[in-house]
Formats: C-alpha cells, structure tokens, sequence
C-alpha cells in the first residue's frame, strides 16, 4: 500500500454510510433530518448521515439495556466473549485499508498514518482487552474465619461513549474495547465530521459475534445527540474525550440527571523540556517536531510547548526550523504526505486565528505561519513554529489542536519545572536530558499523566493514558481502565 494510484482508485470505490446503528440494525433519524459530512481535503460530500435526537438516543438506550439485562453478552463466559473479541480484532485487520480511508477521507489525516498506526492499534486494542478479560482473578478479604467476603468486578451496565475526530476509530477502541470486555452494552457517538469508522466497526462488531443492541452507534451534533447521552437517566457512565469546554458540560448533565459516572480525557498543552545536557539534539528535534506536527497537531497529548534552556535555544531553534521541510502539507491519500489536511474549515480558521494573535501578541515567526491551497480545498496549514513565546500569551496558555509550536528559553531546572506546571492542563510532559539524576528529578516534579523520558508521546496499551487538572480524570488504556467500566461488589458470607 504504498502508492498514490491504488489509494485513489479505493478511494473513489469507497462507499459511506448514512445511518445510525442500533439494535443491531440501520437507523434513519426518526425526525429524518441529517447533516452533511466532507472530505476536508477536497470538499467532497461523502454522506448527509442521520442527525439523531432524543428519541433516537432513548431507542439505543433502550436496545443497549435490553441486551444488558437479558444478558446475551454479560453472562457469556469469558473465553467466549474473548473469542469474539480477538475475532473483531482479525476483522478491523481485515478491513485495514477501508477502515484507514475513512478516517482519514473525513477528518483529513494522512492515509497511511491511519493504515500503519490507528488501525493497527485499534485492533491491537481489542485483542489485549480480549486476552486480558479471562485472567483477572477478582478477591478474598481479609475478614478473618467466621465470615468470607468477596470482592469481584462486576460490569456497570449501559456505558456511552463520546469521542472526537482526531483519531476517530482509535478513541473508539480505547473506550470500546475494555468496557465491551468487562461485559457491558454500549452506545458510542462519534464526532460529527468523523463517525465512519465507528458506524463500520459496529458492523464488524455484528459479524464478529457480539449481541444485537451490545455496541449501538448514534450518529448526531453534540448540542443534540451528546447531550442527549449526558442527561440519560438509564446510562451508567459515560467515557468522553474531547473539549475541556464539553467536558465541564457532561459533568453538568450528569449533576441535572442520575449522577452517571463520567470519565474525562480533555485537553492538554504538554510541555516539551530540552536541556543542555541533551547529548543527541537532533533526535530531540526530530522527536519534537513529531511531536506537534503529527496528526496535523491534531493531538491532545501534542507536545505543543517547547520549553529549551537558553544555553542551547538557538541552535535547537535551528535544528526544528530543519525539520520543518519534512512536515509541509500534501494530499493525505499520498503515501508522501506526513500532514494532512485540518478536520474541516471552521478548525482550519481557528488555527489561524492563534497564528495572527502570536504574532501581534509578540511572539516571533520563525517557520511556516501560511494556510495553503491543495486540490481546490483552503484546509491546509504549514508547520509553524514560534519562538519567544512568554508563558503569559495565549499561545502557551490555550490548546490550539494544529501544527503550531510555542518555544520559550528557561535558564535553570527549577525554572523550566516551574513553567511547565503553571498550567490548567496535566496530560502530558517529556524531558531531554542524558543526567539520570536530573532526568529521573524532573520528572518526579511534573505534573502530568505521562511523562516521557529521552522521547515523545510514550504510548502503548499496556500504560494507563490520562490526565490531572482540567485534561480530566480517570485513565484510557492498560488494566486501570477497567476501573471505569465495572464496579466492585462485596459479597459477606456469614459462617456458621
Ligand atoms: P468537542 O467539541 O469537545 O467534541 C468532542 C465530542 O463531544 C464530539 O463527539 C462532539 O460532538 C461532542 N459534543 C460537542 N458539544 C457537545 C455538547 N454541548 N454536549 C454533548 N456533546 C457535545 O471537540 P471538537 O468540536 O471536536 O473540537 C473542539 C476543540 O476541542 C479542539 O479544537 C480541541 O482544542 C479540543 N479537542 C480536544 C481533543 C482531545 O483529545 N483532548 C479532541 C478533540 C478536540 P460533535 O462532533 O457533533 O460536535
Ligand atoms: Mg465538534
């Protein structure tokens, strides 16, 4: 899969889906309204696929608890819901390509990032999940004779999911894959200008051998759909990633209506430490610049503020300007292109609105800074890079979600430990420094969910993913994340 032609010869075969899922079936919004979704890179109209609203949303609920408590699902034993599990897996496999086009056809990523890494990880998802379930012993308390208590894991019931478009079957997966493995029924609403890969997973879902009404797909707007899920009184928790903004608002609806559980990943601004006792700075350059320019800087955990000491600030600065040759804009169906197009044109302006205030706010231009024009579509923004960026401006105060840095010298360790904490956001940090001492020092005092050391971006299944402060609570991925799709029961045996 490497050439330009046979990704745009499937592209061009590439059919979309226009409705909802639920109960295992194809649904048409009740009130037969939809809304348009386009390929940002071109313009093209892939679907007009089915806004649902709150009736829609109470028929999935509905369909989600009926399968749940007649129990196809919960009560499988576990080496068979695993067998389904590591199925679906074989399936997104399977799929790779189609899956890959289109996530990448609708939110603008370069194809073959979402051939290569989202696809392949989502599938590596749901198998570790599947071959995770059959091995969690649950527990004996310590009671002492005269009584035994267990505590066993049991699953929550109805969870919803609500994820965004930057990685779109991925957050999927993330949430899916360990909440479907404890046992629940689910019902996942993918962003609006990305839920292809959700609706075809779904599908893959069905095939694979998961219960009708176990995994429904509501298609929707936030304002309708989303908030339809968050003020559900039959959903037992709901696992979003997104917006802080959203974020605060499901909290909000939960308070308004059954006290759901709710999980947050929201955003993040993770700062990025270079010292100068770095021995390898082109390897800290190139990570940097994958850092905020992959996925377009369309990452929550994007390592959007470079924080360099000063000693070494401008041969660093040199150093990424280089690497910015690597990252220019191109059609993201060519296997050339690194950055693909931005999720759609409201996001694309937003981007450039940072871009203008930077530069009036004071902050120096160094690289990029341009939109650009590919195939008729205005979507498309150079790697950008700004250095004397003070810790005030809005640029290191605000998550911009594009290829836009923020470099700003510090002069000693405390004073680098300092501006990286001095922030609502706690997702991520990483630290470049061959001192083990420092590095292993540094890394105690930051505040972040994941703290990369001498790389970027450390990610993997087997780690928990997630933030402190305003990026939210609770974490994706590893065996944590079943804390948050089952709950714990004691069981008290009085012994005669
Ligand atoms: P968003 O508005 O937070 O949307 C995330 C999800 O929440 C989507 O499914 C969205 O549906 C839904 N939603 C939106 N408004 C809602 C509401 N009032 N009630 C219930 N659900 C609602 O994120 P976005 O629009 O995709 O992007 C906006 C900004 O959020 C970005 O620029 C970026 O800064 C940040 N963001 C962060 C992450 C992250 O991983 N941390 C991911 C994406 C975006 P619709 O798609 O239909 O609006
Ligand atoms: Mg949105």
């Amino acid at each position: 899969m490497t050439d330009l032609n046979t990704w745009q010869t499937l592209a061009a075969k590439q059919p979309f889906s226009n409705s909802a899922l639920i109960a295992g079936r194809a649904h048409a919004a009740l009130s037969g309204e939809t809304f348009a979704v386009r390929n940002p890179a071109t313009n093209a109209l892939l679907a007009n696929v089915a806004a649902c609203g709150d009736a829609d949303i109470d028929l999935a609920v509905s369909a989600a608890r009926k399968s749940f408590a007649s129990g196809p699902w919960a009560r499988l034993l576990p080496r068979d819901r695993k067998a389904v599990l590591l199925r679906l897996a074989e399936l997104i496999l399977a799929h790779r390509e189609e899956l890959a086009l289109l996530d990448s056809m609708s939110m603008g990523k370069p194809v073959m990032d979402a051939w290569s890494i989202d696809v392949p990880g989502a599938a590596h998802v749901f198998a570790w999940y599947a071959e995770s379930l059959d091995k969690l012993y649950d527990q004996v308390a310590p009671t002492g004779r005269g009584a035994l208590a267990t505590i066993t894991r049991e699953p929550l019931g109805v969870i919803a999911a609500v994820v965004p478009w930057n990685f779109p079957l991925d957050m999927a997966a993330w949430k899916l894959a360990p909440a479907l493995a404890a046992g629940n029924s689910v019902i996942l609403k993918p962003a609006e200008q990305s839920p292809f890969s959700a609706l075809r997973l779904a599908e893959l879902a069905l095939q694979a051998g998961v219960p009708e009404g176990v995994f429904n797909v509501v298609t929707g707007l936030g304002q309708h759909a989303g908030r339809a899920l968050g003020l559900h009184p039959d959903i037992d928790a709901l696992a979003f990633t997104g917006s802080t903004q959203v974020g605060k608002h499901f909290m909000q609806y939960s308070a308004q209506s059954n006290l759901k559980q709710v999980w947050l990943e929201c955003g993040g601004k993770s700062p990025n430490l270079v010292f100068d006792d770095c021995q390898d700075l082109d390897l800290a350059a190139q990570k940097a610049a994958f850092g905020i320019f992959f996925n377009q800087g369309e990452v929550c955990s994007a390592n959007s503020r470079l924080l360099v000491q000063r000693s070494i600030h401008d041969e660093f600065v040199e150093r990424l300007v280089e690497q910015t040759r690597h990252w220019q804009p191109g059609d993201p169906l060519d296997p050339a292109s690194k950055m693909g197009a931005m999720v759609d044109a409201r996001q694309t302006a937003r981007v450039m609105d940072y871009i203008a205030q930077a530069g009036s706010d004071g902050a120096q231009r160094v690289a990029g800074g341009e939109q650009v024009t590919l195939n008729g579509s205005n979507n498309f923004i150079q790697p950008t890079l700004f250095t004397q960026v003070t810790p005030q401006m809005r640029l290191s105060r605000e998550e911009v979600f594009g290829p836009v840095l923020a470099i700003t010298a510090f002069d000693d360790e405390d004073q680098a430990v300092q501006m990286a904490n001095d922030h609502i956001y706690a997702l991520a940090a990483s630290v470049w420094s061959d001192d083990l001492n420092r590095a292993h020092r540094v890394a105690s005092r930051l505040n972040a969910g994941t703290v990369s050391v001498n790389t970027v971006d450390a990610l993997d299944v087997c780690v928990p993913f997630g933030g402190g402060k305003q990026s939210g609570f609770g974490r994706d991925l590893s065996l944590h994340s079943f804390d948050k799709y089952t709950q714990l029961k004691t069981t008290w045996f009085q012994l005669r």
